[in-house]
């Protein structure tokens, strides 16, 4: 199968519970909640996306024939050390496959060749579909009214405020950790608002941790 990745760079991960960990990014085209297009936006299933999903033509990013293709692409962006050190042998390669929703192009043929070019491999995802076998760090990231197919998983990351949804309706789901992370709003006052409301959340419930966008505070990708 072909793969559509909107761009694919290697920073820092900015969010969750792994903030702060170097990784290959690899954006894929494409969700199943929203078009990504701007008119289609009040009427999208989700209308919180701060992400470009659409086209190829991003940063490295572009068409893929196959899974080793695809595979070959990420690994080539991962800082590889020149020779064999003990050190080098402790900084497992990380890709996180992202999106858009990544899991409607995901599946074995390529979690396998990532496996073989020595990455683990994490996922974020909506939830809205089941996550293949073999993925080493499931986040979901659940939106509005969307029905959740992967209920079990890593790291729940909710955005907070959402109408309607209530964060510890999703308490009894199978996850280890439970992140809630501002919505990005503007103008700034706005911005700083959902700040306060996330962090008066954790505080009354303290199985919410407070998740920040790091890459925002940093300015970089
Ligand atoms: S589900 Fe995620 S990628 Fe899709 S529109 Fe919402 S925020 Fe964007």
């Amino acid at each position: 199968m072909a793969y559509q990745i909107k761009e694919a760079f290697y920073s820092i991960q900015g969010e969750g519970v792994q903030a702060g960990r170097p990784a290959v990014f690899c954006r894929f085209v494409g969700c199943n909640l929203w078009s990504g297009r701007e008119e289609d936006r009040a009427t999208a299933a989700c209308n919180l996306c701060d992400t470009n999903f659409l086209g190829t033509d991003g940063q490295q990013g572009g068409r893929f024939e196959n899974a080793v293709q695809l595979a070959q692409h990420l690994a080539a962006l991962w800082p590889w050390p020149e020779a064999e050190t003990k050190l080098s042998r402790t900084a497992r390669p990380y890709v996180v496959l992202t999106g858009g929703e990544p899991l409607l192009q995901v599946d074995q043929p390529l979690i396998q060749a990532l496996k073989q070019a020595g990455f683990e491999v994490a996922v974020e995802t909506n939830g809205t579909l089941p996550v293949p076998t073999g993925i080493d760090w499931i986040c979901v990231s659940p939106k509005g009214q969307a029905r959740l197919q992967q209920r079990s998983g890593d790291e729940l990351k909710l955005v907070y405020p959402q109408a309607g949804v209530d964060p510890n309706s999703f308490l009894e789901l199978d996850f280890q950790h439970f992140v809630l992370q501002p919505l990005d709003g503007t103008p700034q006052k706005e911005a700083q608002d959902f700040t306060q409301q996330t962090l008066a959340f954790c505080l009354r419930h303290p199985c919410w941790k407070m998740g920040i966008q790091l890459h925002k505070y940093l300015r970089i990708d």
